[in-house]
């Protein structure tokens, strides 16, 4: 049985003094249940007190993209092992925003997710199509070259351990969710892909995610389809009240 995971995705709001603000408000009230995973993934200037107010909680802290070299000449930029030594799990790989503004390639993604398992972080893989392609009939072949890509040269119990995040791009900040069947019919086939990369116990073991305008108000219908085992969430896991009840859903 898969657990559920709810991952926020900051992206670049708040500063330090409000994201104290919201761990304090919400590291005690998540939920025991082992059966849900509570992420939130922040801007690199406030992992170290996030992990630090996280201890002890159930609270885990990612981050939302990385270098994928150790070290060297890369002003600017964040190592995996900067990361793994603050105590950040998990980091966002190849969001949209990265592969649309900042230049990111399924060629890059796929060296930053070596990277990650290389520093033990859990990468979170976002895939998704534009509103042309999915118009064009083209979802599906866009998916399976963005998942192969992504998770080329990495061994079957490291696919395992992945998290996809699929996330159609038109639905991203737009208040346009895909249906809940739509997103669970490109999980299933994102499921059906890692089947065939590896095994079918490897697929089973995979974590997929649905991102794109989720809300409280829909993340019950999306948790009840059978291949999508949480979200990744943008706007909705800024306020802490709807973020735990973001993570509520998923017990
Ligand atoms: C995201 O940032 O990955 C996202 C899905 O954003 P939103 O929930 O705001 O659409």
């Amino acid at each position: 049985m898969r657990s559920k995971v709810i991952a926020g995705n900051w992206k670049m709001n708040k500063v330090l003094s409000e994201a104290e603000q919201f761990a304090d408000s919400v590291t005690g009230k998540l939920p025991k249940d082992d059966n849900v995973e509570a992420i939130v993934c922040a801007p690199f200037p406030f992992l170290p007190s996030l992990v630090e107010k996280a201890k002890g909680s159930k609270l885990k802290i990612g981050a939302q993209n990385m270098h994928s070299e150790d070290n060297g000449a890369f002003t600017g930029e964040v190592s995996p092992a900067m990361l793994h030594e603050l105590g950040v799990t998990h980091v966002v790989i190849g969001h949209s925003e990265r592969r649309e503004q900042f230049a990111e390639t399924d060629d890059s993604v796929n060296k930053k997710v070596h990277a990650a398992f290389n520093h033990d972080l859990t990468p979170i893989v976002c895939v998704g199509e534009t509103l042309e392609q999915r118009e064009a009939n083209e979802t599906m072949s866009q998916i399976e070259t963005q998942v192969q890509k992504g998770l080329e040269g990495l061994t079957d119990e490291q696919i395992g351990s992945v998290i996809i995040a699929y996330e159609p791009i038109w639905a991203i900040g737009t208040g346009k969710s895909a249906s809940s069947a739509d997103a669970n019919q490109v999980c299933t086939y994102i499921r059906n892909i890692v089947k065939n990369m590896t095994s079918e116990n490897i697929a089973e073991q995979l974590v997929v995610q649905y991102g794109g305008s989720v809300k409280p108000a829909t993340i019950d219908e999306l948790l009840e389809q059978p291949d999508i085992d949480g979200a990744l969430v943008g706007g909705a896991s800024l306020e802490a009240e709807s973020f735990l009840q973001l993570v509520e859903a998923g017990t």
